[in-house]
């Protein structure tokens, strides 16, 4: 066992605070990894405060994680100690279920193990990023290229994957034309992705104040949906919307803007359930559809991805101590555009 210095949430709702947890020796498969940068995902706060149910406390959130190799394992095969290295929302799995052969692990039947605020398939809670090393299976860590800054390529681990998973299961690429509700940590990084993917990309946002950083990011237009205009003018506009909003929506004006056979996917989760008009659905032959991270493999294949076309994510560096601050500042949406913590400081 190594002690080594996190930040915790000790109850829920309570502030993060510098504690020590222990973390298991390298076993035969494992990668000991010096965690550098980790990123805030939204996710860490709904959990750090219980809004999606009861959770593990004292918590350690943070499943954006880089870091490089410091020891491995005796059967360790695909790293070495030095490799630069990400860890995502998951550390583990079934690895005997259809999904998980299939290389979709986030969808294990026998429940993936999540990176924190989880109990690994040894008994022992997990903790996550927000901590100066991590030991996780080689199976369930990812090769940061050299092409990505570490801090830069900590988000895509999370926000990153979110929205390439399903970017690429519903075709968008040259000749698609692709909205993006919601101009956040994960909507920008679906810009960049979709852009990157050949689409004609259109941010769907509240307002227009981040409108010029979204034609920078790659979008070739920018909505305001408060504006209602912008529904009449886009009715039956886009192959493929991927909104990334959690607060309610009007599910039926959003299938509105799809074609005939449009797919509207959420990646983002209200807390509450919705109610639907199914005729919006019937109308059209559209789709409904949901989507959580991606596998392993197709984690890989994102990085690879954003390297290739040369980019990460839009980051503000922040301290450890300025995690607590950082939160409210997300929850204001007032971060450009995701936080990453330099674990250095911690
Ligand atoms: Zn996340
Ligand atoms: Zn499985």
């Amino acid at each position: 066992m190594t002690t080594v210095a996190a930040y915790a949430a000790p109850a829920a709702k309570a502030p993060l605070e510098r504690t020590t947890i222990e973390r298991r020796a390298v076993r035969e498969f494992d990668v000991l990894i010096d965690i550098k940068f980790a990123g805030i995902c939204h996710s860490d706060i709904h959990q750090a405060r219980e809004g999606w149910g009861q959770a593990i406390f004292p918590m350690v959130p943070g499943h954006e994680i880089a870091g490089v190799v410091s020891e491995v394992g005796p059967g360790v095969t695909r790293f070495a100690v030095g490799d630069r290295v990400g860890v995502g929302c998951m550390v583990d799995s079934c690895r005997e279920c259809d999904n998980c052969k299939a290389g979709l692990e986030q969808y294990c039947t026998g429940g993936a193990t999540m990176t924190y605020n989880g109990v690994g398939r040894d008994g022992e809670p997990t903790y996550g990023g927000y901590s100066e090393k991590v030991v996780v299976d080689e199976n369930y860590v990812v090769r940061i290229p050299d092409g990505l800054k570490l801090d830069e390529a900590a988000p895509l681990l999370c926000a990153g994957i979110t929205l390439y998973s399903p970017l690429r299961h519903w075709n968008a690429g040259p000749g698609k034309k692709v909205a993006i509700l919601g101009m956040g940590g994960l909507g920008h990084m679906g810009v960049k992705i979709a852009h990157a993917l050949g689409a004609e990309v259109t941010v769907l946002s509240q307002s227009l104040r981040k409108q010029e950083d979204g034609l920078k990011l790659g979008a070739d237009h920018y909505y305001a949906t408060s504006d209602p205009k912008t529904f009449e003018e886009l009715r039956g506009s886009f192959d493929l919307i991927v909104s990334t909003v959690s607060a309610p929506l009007d599910f039926g004006m959003y299938l509105s803007l799809l074609k005939s056979d449009g797919a509207l996917v959420n990646v983002g989760a209200p807390e509450e359930p919705i109610s639907l008009n199914l005729f919006s659905l019937i109308g059209g032959r559209k789709t409904l559809a949901g989507s959580s991270i991606g596998g392993i493999r197709e984690t890989q294949e994102m990085l690879d991805f954003c390297a290739e076309h040369g980019f990460g994510a839009e980051i503000e560096l922040v301290r450890a101590d300025e995690i607590n601050e950082a939160y409210e500042r997300v929850l204001a949406s007032d971060v450009r555009y995701r936080f990453v913590i330099d674990v250095a400081t911690i």
